[in-house]
Parts: C-alpha cells; sequence; structure tokens
C-alpha cells in the first residue's frame, strides 16, 4: 500500500491561538513526513509488511524482522501517533457525551478529574514523549504515557492522544509544556474520539 502523509483535516492556521500555524506546518510537513519516509525505508525489502497498515504492524510486531524491530517501533510509531493526533484535533469546540463521558465518569470521578490524570501523565512524561487515553482489552478506559514514539498497544487501543515532544509546543511555548497542555484542551475533538470509542470497545 501507499503510505503517504495524511492531510490535516483543517488548516495549518485553524488550532490558533493554541496551537500556532508554523508549528502546525513543520509538525506535519517535515516531522510526521520524516517518520513516514523512514518507515518505508526501515521496512525496504519486506514487501508483505509493506503492504500492511503502519498500525497492524505496531500491533503485531513479532512479525518484523529483529533486526528492524526498533526502527519500526520508533518510525512506525512516529508515523501512527501523529496521523492519531491530528485527526483528534479540531477548531470546533466539541465535548464527551453519552457512554464515553459515563465511562470517564465512572474510570475517574468526573471529567474534569479525567483531564487532571491526563495533564498529569502529559505533564510528568519526562523527556521526549506521548500521553494516551486507551481502551483496554476489557473495554475500560486507561490513561498511559509512552517514551519516544511508542505506540501503547501493549496498553489497549489508543483514542485520545498528545504529543509532548518539544517540537510539538517549543516555538510559542518554549520550554513551559503546562502551558501548551492546558491548551490542547481547547482544541481536542471529542466527536472524533467518540467515534474512535465506539469502534474501539
Ligand atoms: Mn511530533
Amino acid at each position: 500500500m501507499e503510505h503517504k502523509l495524511p492531510e490535516l483535516p483543517y488548516a495549518y492556521d485553524a488550532l490558533e491561538p493554541y496551537i500556532d500555524a508554523k508549528t502546525m506546518e513543520i509538525h506535519h510537513t517535515k516531522h510526521h513526513q520524516g517518520y513516514i519516509t523512514k518507515y518505508v525505508n526501515a521496512l525496504e525489502g519486506e514487501d508483505a509488511l509493506l503492504e500492511k497498515d503502519v498500525e497492524e504492524v505496531l500491533r503485531d510486531l513479532s512479525s518484523v524482522p529483529a533486526s528492524k524491530r526498533q526502527a519500526v517501533i520508533n518510525t512506525g510509531g512516529g508515523y501512527y501517533n501523529h496521523r492519531l493526533f491530528w485527526t483528534i484535533l479540531s477548531p470546533s469546540k466539541t465535548m464527551p457525551g453519552g457512554e464515553l463521558l459515563e465511562e470517564l465518569k465512572k474510570e475517574f470521578g468526573s471529567f474534569e478529574n479525567f483531564k487532571d490524570v491526563f495533564s498529569k501523565a502529559a505533564a510528568t512524561q519526562f523527556g521526549s514523549g506521548w500521553a494516551f487515553l486507551v481502551v483496554t482489552e476489557d473495554g475500560s478506559l486507561k490513561v498511559v504515557s509512552t517514551a519516544n514514539q511508542d505506540a501503547p498497544f501493549d496498553e489497549g487501543t489508543p483514542i485520545l492522544a498528545l504529543d509532548v515532544w518539544e517540537h510539538a509546543y517549543y516555538l510559542n511555548y518554549q520550554n513551559r509544556r503546562p502551558d501548551y497542555i492546558k491548551s490542547f484542551w481547547q482544541v481536542v475533538n471529542w466527536d472524533k474520539i467518540t467515534e474512535y470509542y465506539n469502534n474501539a470497545k
């Protein structure tokens, strides 16, 4: 299959002032594209794996030759995580509802408390990494953080993702990761996350 950079479902400046246009453009065209290019290069000669979607490959890393596995974790993770990340952002204000909201309340006490738990996971991830909300095998919700570009499939199916690499916020927020995380909540696409939740559970 073709591995190409997905188009953003909004303009680069659509998430301003929370995420600035320059950051979005560089993040999408340079960083995300870079991971996709390196992923394809890492799997050169592995035609059967290149025919699969990157999610399928990341969910079954034992199918990847041991010599290429770490490269696939790094580059395939970057490919997959950013693809998810763009879709869970939106310039429109959305809120969780229905079963997802009930489940967030059940798991975390309240929606506000869920946001606190997720924000802490994102803020305290040492160095580069990601925070995710995943649907576990038994259908419950869990906040996890990972280092580098590691995708969280060993914990569950991710339905919400936040990139806390410095390249995701440094131009606008410099070292103020907590301010970036606070802004992030203004542009979360809960309609999309609800769709992912319904598919995953
Ligand atoms: Mn990134």
